[in-house]
């Protein structure tokens, strides 16, 4: 459980897919950063699946990420696939870790039991600003003890755990954003009312668990960091580092969506596309390479890079997806 046991100087960076609707383009440009966060320094890489929101997992999913991320060309040390000495990989067998963790929390007094709904926590907020990561939190339930969640039990009532994060603000060194400082936006779940252990939670102890160091993911996940980091602190363990690279937009200029299949890998997989047109993209949009050249990750391990990625979301636009298509042996013929 404890990152500070780990061999010193040795980088680890994690992929931790959630297998809910299939990997994009997006997801492979952010996998491929934070595989070369590690492989540049002849660090280790760790595949864990997330899928603890078991009522958007579908089956078969886990699969096909692995397949996706290996056509793409990315490997890994330790996962579901190959094993390892932190597993289990799959979140959804790691639950009596999580409510070790909980209990930890419970022990220290660092949670409360809260009754709240989300519909009631909806009502009660006075200001118009929601927090961005959903309404802050007002603190009904925050007088609470551990030690009431027993009555609450008698009584039947269902309540959740909720950390006590008050407005403290956190400050971290960004890999990619440089200096941030953010409060967590107010007292957050850590366990739900199901049991199950909220993402958050989830998250700090996979990583602490299996030593990760390097923690690169979408900037759309900047408002959840100070939330780790916060967890990370009361139970003790040292948190990694942390990258937050812009996100791929559509031609649009909107999020990718998971819905939409012509950005799916398993979708260019089945067209043929060539995966090394594709690294090739990536590689481009990152700011690896003045021009797109079909390439292997492991290319741009060897070479020299900048160290910062490109700061600007990357608009996958149709010209794009037509120099994909056209990689294939369908796409030339067509031609
Ligand atoms: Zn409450």
């Amino acid at each position: 459980m404890d990152a500070e046991g780990l061999e010193p100087g040795v980088v680890v960076s994690r992929l931790a897919p959630s297998p809910t609707g299939g990997l994009h383009v997006g997801h492979a440009r952010t996998f491929l950063v934070a595989w070369w966060a590690a492989r540049r320094r002849g660090g280790r890489v760790v595949l864990r699946i997330e899928d603890l929101d078991g009522s958007r997992t579908r089956p078969g999913m886990t699969e096909q990420a692995v397949e996706d991320l290996r056509w793409l060309g990315l490997d890994w040390d330790e996962g579901p696939d190959v094993g390892g000495p932190n597993g289990p990989y799959v979140q959804s067998e790691r639950t009596g870790f999580y409510e070790a963790a909980l209990e930890r929390l419970r022990e220290a007094e660092r949670v409360y039991p809260c009754t709240c709904t989300r519909a009631e926590i909806a009502r009660m907020q006075t200001a118009p600003h929601a927090g961005e990561e959903g309404p802050i939190y007002p603190g009904r339930c925050a007088g609470r003890r551990v030690g009431d969640a027993a009555r609450l039990a008698a009584e039947g009532r269902t309540f959740a755990w909720r950390f006590r994060a008050g407005d403290r603000i956190w400050s971290w060194d960004d890999g990619q954003l440089g200096r941030v400082s953010r409060s967590a936006g107010g007292d957050f779940v850590v366990g739900r009312s199901t049991g199950e252990a909220a993402y958050q939670l989830a998250v700090v102890v996979d990583d602490a668990a299996m030593g990760v160091t390097e923690v690169v993911r979408g900037d759309d996940l900047v408002t959840s960091t100070p939330r780790q980091l916060a967890l990370f602190e009361a139970l003790g363990w040292r948190a990694p580092r942390y990258r937050h690279v812009p996100l791929v937009l559509d031609g649009q200029g909107r999020r990718l969506a998971k819905r939409d299949q012509a950005i799916k890998l398993a979708s260019l997989r089945a067209w043929g596309v060539d995966p090394q047109r594709l690294v090739g993209w990536l590689a481009w949009s990152l700011g690896w390479a003045g021009r797109v050249e079909p390439s292997r990750p492991w290319d741009w391990v060897r070479r020299e890079v900048p160290e910062l990625v490109a700061s600007e979301p990357w608009a996958v636009e149709d010209e794009v997806l037509g120099d994909l298509r056209s990689s294939t042996s369908a796409g030339r013929e067509a031609v």
